[in-house]
């Protein structure tokens, strides 16, 4: 679990999802979720595992693209911008600060 000023802007606490592939349910990475509000992006420092330097998100079992990579303007971030529906999230830890 990470604690750095990406959590504190977000308020100070986190979870953790496990994030699969919506079509087949492949795991793809656990994902630190820090703060409130929906999961539209997934930063590449909170993701337990990512193909490192991949423009794309893809599953690797069905293939299917998941997302896309950008870079979080705001915070000069990169991460990937999940395409709606693409993945479901299951909360596996509540984590406090
Ligand atoms: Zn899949």
């Amino acid at each position: 679990m990470k604690n750095d000023r990406y959590k504190k802007a977000r308020g100070g606490w986190s979870r953790i999802l496990d994030i699969r592939c919506e079509k087949c349910e492949e795991h793809i990475a656990f994902y630190q979720k820090d703060g409130p509000g929906p999961l539209k992006r997934m930063y590449l420092d909170r993701m337990s595992e990512h193909p490192s330097d991949s423009e794309k998100l893809a599953c690797s079992n069905c293939n299917e693209t998941l997302g896309t990579k950008i870079i979080y303007k705001k915070e000069d971030r990169p991460a990937y911008r999940l395409f709606v529906g693409s993945v479901t999230k299951k909360i596996t830890k509540a984590a406090g600060i």
